[in-house]
């Protein structure tokens, strides 16, 4: 693969962009495969990118019902922090913010990750407590965080309004090196890197069944055909409980339907991300100059992609009292996508009741700042047939043993 640079884009600029390479190629399934990965968002192409980059496995399908990035990875409002509360978050989400610092020279693909700062807003006494017992924490754990009083919160940010009619700003969770990248680009950068290493990157081929023989995998039935594994990977968010149904073991997750929008563009008026658990509502500007607006979950379970009408209201409404400008901007579009929900709001990397199947999902509202942490666990677990430091906490049998990571605070808003 022809490496992307300022030189290559000098050369194209000459000969009219004819010399691109394709970024990926689309090839048919070979017969097997020594490891598959069902769910071509993010968190399923860096598990590839992964067992290829850390383990030099290469013999990998990456297989996609629709279009690589079509998911949640697509979907999301692109905010990445890693200001969690518990120990054993606050080392995956580290490890993901600090592989997004040098993803697009890792994967010499322009992600554009923006480390513009995120700041948690404060606006009730509960929260001024929790932020800053967060932020102790996080210094012990060593990610940089700090809580600030209002009026650094008004210097960050000069359009928000600090007394709202309903809830005050009385300060925020500020994490300089949090902020935002472009999703697309994650998706498209990992499969582009994946298909120079010689793995299979196989969309519009859904997954209908999953065989099994004396408790281990056997293959998969898919719309192209059926495909051998010795190992399978799955790793589809929203789709989860549908995917362990198939090969016969129950998943503690629900899905849900999480929505965003964006307003028209406008000029540079907003640097920071800024988050507003209470009133329920988060804001950042992208670079085309839309205002990039997330609300909350539906409040029952469902598969719409779509979400309800009447959270569009209630976002809104929580937007415009924190930054009452907005009510002057046009809305350009809305979408959604289906998260899946664990009880402790944390996710689930680990091994399932088949010996050679591996799962990785549960990361809800907050699982596109995961992606290359959790890739590289995943690829960690599906290599070694065990998990290790940074994903052990995170498997199934926690449920059964009460051994919660409770992160209900820390992402107790959608992002
Ligand atoms: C509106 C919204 C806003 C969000 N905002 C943020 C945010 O700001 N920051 C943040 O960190 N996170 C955010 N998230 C969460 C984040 O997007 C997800 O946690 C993350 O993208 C999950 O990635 P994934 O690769 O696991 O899933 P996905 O990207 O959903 O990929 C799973 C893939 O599996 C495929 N699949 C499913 N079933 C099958 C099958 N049977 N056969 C083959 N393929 C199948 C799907 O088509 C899909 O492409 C947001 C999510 C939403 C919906």
């Amino acid at each position: 693969m022809k490496r992307y640079s300022a030189f290559a884009i000098a050369r194209e600029a000459m000969r009219h962009h004819t010399g691109w390479e394709r970024a990926w190629k689309s090839p048919e399934p070979k017969k097997e495969y020594d490891v598959i990965i069902i769910g071509a968002g993010g968190h399923g192409l860096a598990t590839a990118f992964y067992l290829g980059k850390n383990f030099g496995i290469t013999n990998v399908a990456v297989i996609e019902k629709g279009w690589l990035g079509g998911g949640n990875t697509g979907r999301n409002t692109t905010i990445i922090r890693s200001n969690y509360l518990q120990d054993e978050s606050a080392a995956i989400f580290e490890k993901a913010r600090s592989l997004y610092e040098t993803m697009s020279q890792d994967l010499n693909y322009n992600v554009m990750f923006s480390p513009r700062g995120v700041i948690m807003l404060a606006q009730t006494e509960s929260e001024i407590r929790g932020y800053q017992r967060t932020a102790h924490a996080n210094n012990l754990q060593g990610v940089a965080t700090q809580y600030i009083d209002a009026q650094k919160v008004k210097e960050l940010c000069p359009i928000i309004e600090l007394s709202g009619p309903r809830y005050p700003v009385l300060g925020g969770l500020w994490q300089p090196r949090g902020g935002t990248a472009r999703h697309d680009a994650v998706a498209w950068g990992y499969a582009r890197a994946c298909s120079d290493m010689g793995m299979d990157i196989i969309q519009q081929c859904e997954v209908t069944g999953i065989t099994r023989k004396n408790g281990k995998v056997t293959g998969v039935e898919t719309a192209k055909g059926y495909i051998k594994t010795k190992k399978l990977g799955i790793v589809v968010a929203g789709n989860s409980g549908h995917l362990a149904d198939m090969a016969g073991f129950r998943l503690p997750v629900e899905s849900i339907a999480l929505q965003a929008m964006v307003t028209e563009p406008i000029k540079p008026c907003m640097d920071v991300v800024i988050m507003a658990n209470t009133v329920h509502g988060y804001l950042s500007q992208s670079d085309k100059g839309e205002m990039v607006i997330g609300g909350g979950t539906d409040a029952f379970n469902n598969y719409t992609q779509r979400g309800s009408f009447h959270h569009i209201e209630e976002t809104v409404r929580a937007l415009i009292e924190t930054f009452p400008m907005l009510s002057r901007l046009k809305m350009l579009r809305q979408w959604g996508g289906i998260v899946d929900m664990t009880g402790d709001r944390s996710a689930i990397i680990s091994k399932t009741p088949l010996g050679n199947c591996f799962i990785n999902c549960g990361w809800g509202t907050g699982g596109f700042k995961t992606i290359p942490g959790s890739g590289w666990a995943m690829a960690e677990l599906i290599a070694d047939g065990e998990p290790r430091a940074l994903a052990a906490p995170f498997t199934l049998d926690r449920f059964k043993e009460g051994r919660f990571i409770d992160e209900s605070v820390a992402a107790g808003v959608a992002h």
